[in-house]
């Protein structure tokens, strides 16, 4: 009886919750037949999921049928939104993504939504007319009573009720709630009503024009929306861009135009070397793209450090364009998800979350600087912003561009299979010469006469010194903030190291503190050795602090700036050291990595590296490819205007291959000798990895289940009678200790790369609390780039 009743008047749907729940991607939940039209495919509806109300996606009506105790179905406790939110290609992207990387499809989800979506709604209730009580209250209505009412019968179209509305008893007592507060959210509300259905008494009073729902965007943005172009004469106003492409410009812009306009899938990468006019060639098919009345995402690194591009675009498309960036609160990244979905926008650039952005019609995807490993997330789930793009294309039909100067092995390695198509930029715009480069062989020099003596060779300095005084400005690189690496006792040979990882503390003059750059753990220097109480603390390896004082006392009137995570943690910091450097306020710019990005500012005619091997001895196959890549990129920033550039890089290593190669801007050399030697120790792109990391607090326990994981992996490789992956390990990570955890990892490697991951994904549902529990925590790592 009770069956009958429930499928007569209600439905039931699948919802995507940002849960983890193994083995399933969607929950089932009953909606009444009334929101039948409500429910569009892509809407946020709040469900209870245990305890919990659970912001979710609405999915599709269900097709299950057959559930054993159908009345034990939860129902939607409201929709939020009228138009989708979650197009349907992202849809499967989400289902693709959630698969690949072995996670669970709740927790991709969580990481596709800008945060606050996931909690609780932050719906507004504001009350329009807080007269006391102009309801008479009337015989509640039974429910069948309700669903009878045609509102138009009470309301009259288009003019004010003429009438008293009649209210259910729990609509008046929501009403006589709200009459008291001027505006509300409906998580208060649910806090007050926790068992009625919130969402159909408020559409009620809506309906009645008693109450304002709002969605949290303010009038400014409404306003800013609204003046936006139609987007019809949008195509034709935008300016003709002034520059002339050059052949090799023109030549690469056709190739990527011709599929873009046919809408078809294809991957393109566009190795330019630095200067050589990628940003224009993607500027150009931006514009293509609007033309044919398509949809572009740009996807960057870093917006901060790739302002130019941000600007350049604006500049050209005006307000079609929105930024997504991680600086952004929840609450901002929501209003330009909304601001995407209303359709108003054909640009969205933004860094590696920005994959997933809602757009629909997608004409072109760009991938800058796709070599960057900040577009691999190192938190779970660990996805790879330019290699979900690939598929983000494919499934959109529209061809990829991934530009880069010193493109990833992966990608290259790509081409030479034809799976991608390479296009070259082999010269700088406007016959401007790439910058010359010269190595400072350290191992010769020891002078050790005065402090900056040990930090600049005499060649650096002299360099240094004459671009100062021609008026130029000078970039110096190191990958190692801080002043000092470590401190170390010259008594006892004591280093000081963090008590919660396996680390060296840090020393910084700035506050004068040592800190662990795993854990952000900080304590006052001391003075004394904590061992043996001698005075006798020194530090060693030099980091981008220390570099600043040198620089001070060499060119005492010169104006200087540090660009390091440390000099920029203050709010709108970044920002002013960039600004100044692009305006010419500061003559030299020391930093790590983040100096090497980017910038395009024609005054930088000096670049130093002051050791080129912070990288290159790191333990990780990808170490070589980073230091061609660091040492290119940074060399890149000099001589971009009219005046050459130099570029002097200190190393130990002066015969190894990648510096050579970085020597001489040959990528194509590079390419092959690195290439040769990961296929013969079975690296990436010649393999795939996963990475699964065990992590707890009780070391014992964390190597046993390491352990057990490699005898079920192994126990299943035998049962797949293939040639199978190569499982390495178990073994404690590089890093063996952070925030008081052990580590220690499986690094599962084989050619089948489905094969590879079907294996790990058997393993993982086998395995007792997948995902670990508070004391044993299990990272799988796809395609890890971080095995530290
Ligand atoms: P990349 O992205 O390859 O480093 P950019 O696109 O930023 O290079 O170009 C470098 C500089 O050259 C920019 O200032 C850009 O405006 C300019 N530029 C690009 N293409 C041309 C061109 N065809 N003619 C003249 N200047 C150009
Ligand atoms: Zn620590």
């Amino acid at each position: 009886m009770l069956e009958e009743k429930i499928s007569s008047s209600s439905f039931l749907v699948d919802v995507a919750v940002p849960v983890p729940i193994v083995g399933t991607n969607v929950l089932t939940y009953r909606v009444s037949e009334v929101f039948s039209s409500k429910l569009v495919p892509g809407v946020r509806v709040i469900v209870p999921v245990g305890r919990r109300k659970i912001t979710g996606i609405f999915i599709r009506r269900s097709e299950t049928e057959n559930f054993t105790s159908p009345e034990k179905i939860k129902e939607i406790l409201d929709i939020l939104d009228e138009t989708p939110v979650f197009p349907r290609d992202l849809t499967d992207l989400w289902q693709w993504a959630a698969r690949y990387y072995l996670t669970s499809p709740g927790e991709m989800l969580g990481a596709m939504l800008p945060g606050w979506m996931l909690t609780e709604s932050k719906i507004m209730v504001r009350v329009k007319r807080p007269t006391k009580s102009p309801v008479r209250k009337k015989k509640p209505k039974t429910n069948q009573e309700r669903e009878d009412d045609n509102p138009h019968d009470t309301l009259g179209i288009g003019i004010p009720p003429p009438t008293i509305p009649m209210l259910t008893a729990t609509e008046q007592a929501v009403w006589d709630y709200l009459q008291n507060q001027q505006r509300v959210s409906t998580k208060t509300l649910r806090r007050q009503f926790p068992t009625i259905s919130l969402f159909s008494a408020l559409k009620t009073l809506e309906e009645h024009q008693l109450i304002e729902l709002s969605d949290g965007i303010s009038k400014q943005q409404r306003n800013h929306i609204s003046i936006f172009h139609e987007r019809e004469d949008f195509a034709q106003k935008i300016p003709v861009s002034s520059v002339n492409l050059s052949a090799a410009q023109t030549q690469a812009y056709a190739k990527i135009a011709e599929v873009l306009r046919s809408e078809k899938f294809r991957v393109f990468l566009l190795h330019g070397v630095t200067g050589s006019g990628k940003t224009e060639v993607y500027l150009r098919l931006v514009q293509t793209a609007i033309t044919q009345r398509k949809r572009v995402l740009l996807l960057v690194p870093e917006i901060a450090l790739t302002h130019q591009l941000v600007e350049r675009a604006t500049e050209r498309f005006g307000q079609r364009v929105v930024v997504l960036h991680s600086a952004q609160t929840v609450n901002e990244r929501w209003q330009v998800w909304r601001h995407i979905t209303s359709g108003q926008i054909d640009i969205v650039i933004g860094v590696r979350s920005a994959v997933f952005a809602p757009i629909e019609n997608l004409g072109l995807i760009v991938v800058d600087e796709e070599h960057d490993s900040a577009y691999k997330q190192e938190d779970t789930p660990r996805y790879h912003a330019r290699d979900l793009a690939i598929v983000r294309g494919k499934l959109a039909s529209c061809p990829v561009v991934l530009g880069s100067a010193t493109p990833s092995l992966e990608s290259y390695a790509h081409c030479q299979t034809r799976r991608y198509s390479l296009l070259e930029l082999s010269e700088r715009v406007e016959a401007r010469s790439l910058p010359s480069v010269e190595i400072v062989d350290l191992r010769q020099w020891k002078h050790k006469s005065d402090d900056s003596d040990r930090i600049f060779s005499p060649v650096l300095r002299q360099a240094l010194l004459d671009n100062y005084h021609a008026g130029k400005q000078s970039l110096l690189f190191l990958n190692r903030r801080g002043y000092a690496s470590y401190l170390q006792c010259k008594s006892c040979g004591e280093v000081l190291s963090c008590n919660q990882c396996s680390v060296t503390l840090t020393f910084h003059l700035q506050g004068r503190v040592v800190r662990c750059h795993y854990c952000g753990f900080s304590r006052p220097a001391p003075d004394h050795c904590p061992h043996c109480h001698e005075l006798d603390l020194e530090g060693s390896g030099v980091g981008t602090e220390q570099i600043e004082e040198a620089l001070v006392r060499l060119l005492p009137n010169a104006r200087v700036a540090r660009l390091d995570r440390d000099s920029v943690r203050k709010k709108g910091m970044l920002g002013k050291v960039i600004e100044s450097w692009r305006t010419h306020e500061t003559d030299v710019l020391i930093g790590t990595q983040m100096v090497t990005k980017g910038h395009d500012v024609p005054g930088v005619t000096l670049v130093g590296v002051l050791l080129a091997d912070v990288a290159l001895n790191l333990p990780d196959f990808r170490a070589a490819e980073r230091t061609f890549q660091l040492l290119t990129q940074v060399a890149g920033r000099a001589g971009r205007g009219e005046d050459p550039g130099r570029v002097i890089i200190q190393t130990y290593s002066p015969q190894h291959y990648s510096i050579r190669c970085a020597v001489q801007h040959d990528f194509l050399r590079f390419a092959t000798l690195e290439l040769r030697y990961r296929k013969k120790l079975g690296y990436p792109p010649f393999a795939r990895m996963v990475n699964v990391r065990f992590e707890g607090v009780d070391g014992e326990r964390v190597r046993t289940a390491a352990e057990q994981f490699v005898v079920r992996l192994s126990a299943f490789k035998t049962s797949t009678n293939s040639k199978g992956p190569t499982i390495l390990g178990p073994a404690p990570a590089p890093i063996e200790r952070i925030k008081g955890r052990e580590r220690w990892q499986v690094l599962i490697k084989g050619e089948d790369r489905p094969l590879l991951h079907e294996l790990v994904a058997k393993v993982q549902e086998e395995a007792p609390g997948r995902g670990g529990s508070s004391q044993l925590r299990i990272v799988v790592d796809v395609d890890p780039y971080n095995m530290l």
